[in-house]
């Protein structure tokens, strides 16, 4: 049983109600169990800025499968959401990210674990520390406290009216 983090995120077409439709198709997957899903944050686009603002939260589980499997999965429910990709960084309906799976580290083309963006993504690192606290750590990074002390510049703000 190793603990997997899902990041999940959205810009358009109604982003919190992707957001619930993408939590309810991953509630669903095999070899997954005890999901937990963080509050929704809003923040400014990271890439393009003639975007809408983006609407992210975490998820965590208890995942038995490997790594590529889960990959594959997420990748399959992003397809079947109808996403299009239109340019880096740009504006998604869904965003299905694996953030870390246990301590699994791996470094291929079409995938890398832990996620490489997450010490500079502070809507990654404060859902994390909402259902995993601060002390977690994720393999070769400081803790999320830590992570979150080197972030204060960043904008993020918790979407109190949303309850997925
Ligand atoms: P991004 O998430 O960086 O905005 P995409 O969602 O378009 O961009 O993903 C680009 C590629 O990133 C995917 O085709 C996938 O193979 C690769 N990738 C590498 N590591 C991961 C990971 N940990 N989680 C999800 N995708 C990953
Ligand atoms: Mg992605």
């Amino acid at each position: 049983m190793t603990l997997a983090v899902i990041a999940l995120g959205a810009n358009i077409d109604s982003p919190t109600e992707q957001l619930k439709t993408a939590r309810d198709a991953i509630n669903q997957l095999p070899n997954l169990s005890d999901t937990h899903l963080s509050r929704v944050y809003s923040s400014p686009p990271m890439g393009p800025q003639n975007q809408p603002p983006f609407f992210n939260a975490v998820m965590t589980c208890h995942y038995t499968a490997d790594a590529n499997q889960l990959l594959t999965e997420l990748q399959r429910i992003e397809v079947n959401m109808g996403r299009v990709k239109r340019r880096r960084w740009g504006e998604r309906c869904i965003d299905l990210d694996i953030i870390q799976l246990g301590d699994v580290v791996i470094e291929t083309a079409h995938l890398s674990l832990p996620h490489p963006g997450i010490a500079e993504r502070l809507f990654v690192v404060q859902p994390m520390i909402d259902l995993l606290g601060c002390q977690h750590k994720v393999p070769g990074l400081d803790d999320l406290g830590t992570l979150r002390r080197r972030l204060t510049n960043q904008s993020l703000t918790l979407c109190q009216d949303v309850e997925l």
